[in-house]
């Protein structure tokens, strides 16, 4: 199997969203070698979507499956074309200190008029590249006074906090290219 290219999801492959699978799709009844294994609300339990079956929309057509929420206000300015492919058809991304996954789906970050792009755990240095000014917009969403920053480099070797009570995540804008 082609790993499918998601318009807002790079490298899908080395995520932590889905693993090698040796099964069958629940959706397609193939046997494609992946399968999901990040957040999503359902009103029932699907284990064995492949990526193929999401990015197609498939797996949202038959079980009015979501990924991402799309209702948040951040979200009001995007086109319904944007949110249906963040909702319906991009897979989401693992927070690991959050279970079940099914009841956590994130807001998406957004800038420029579009959704950004994930790019899996920020590591040290997309960290240690976030500019001064922008420093305490990241800290805001978590909640911690800007100047344990560099505490908080010194605890993030990619992105996790050793202790799992905080993680970093990295998007980056389609148009501008702002991580
Ligand atoms: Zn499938
Ligand atoms: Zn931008």
């Amino acid at each position: 199997m082609i790993f499918p290219i998601f318009k807002y999801f790079n490298n899908p492959a080395n995520s932590n969203s889905f693993e090698k699978f040796e099964g069958i799709c629940s959706c397609c009844n193939q046997k494609q070698g992946w399968r999901y294994i990040g957040p999503y609300q359902c009103n029932e339990s699907i284990s064995d979507l492949c990526p193929i079956c999401i990015a197609s929309g498939d797996a949202h057509n038959k079980y009015a499956i979501i990924f991402n929420k799309g209702n948040n206000p951040e979200m009001s300015h995007l086109s319904d074309e944007i949110i249906a492919e963040l909702v319906q058809r991009t897979p989401s991304y693992q927070a690991r200190r959050f279970e079940p996954y099914e009841t956590r789906i994130f807001n998406w970050i957004t800038h420029c008029d579009d959704a950004c792009v994930y790019y899996g755990y920020a590591s040290i240095d997309d960290l240690n590249s976030v500019r001064i000014e922008d420093r305490a917009g990241i800290f805001n969403a978590k909640k911690i006074a800007i100047q344990y920053w560099d505490w908080f480099l010194s605890e993030v070797p990619n992105g996790l906090l050793t202790d799992f009570s905080s993680e970093a995540h990295h998007f980056r804008c389609l148009h501008c290219n702002k991580d």
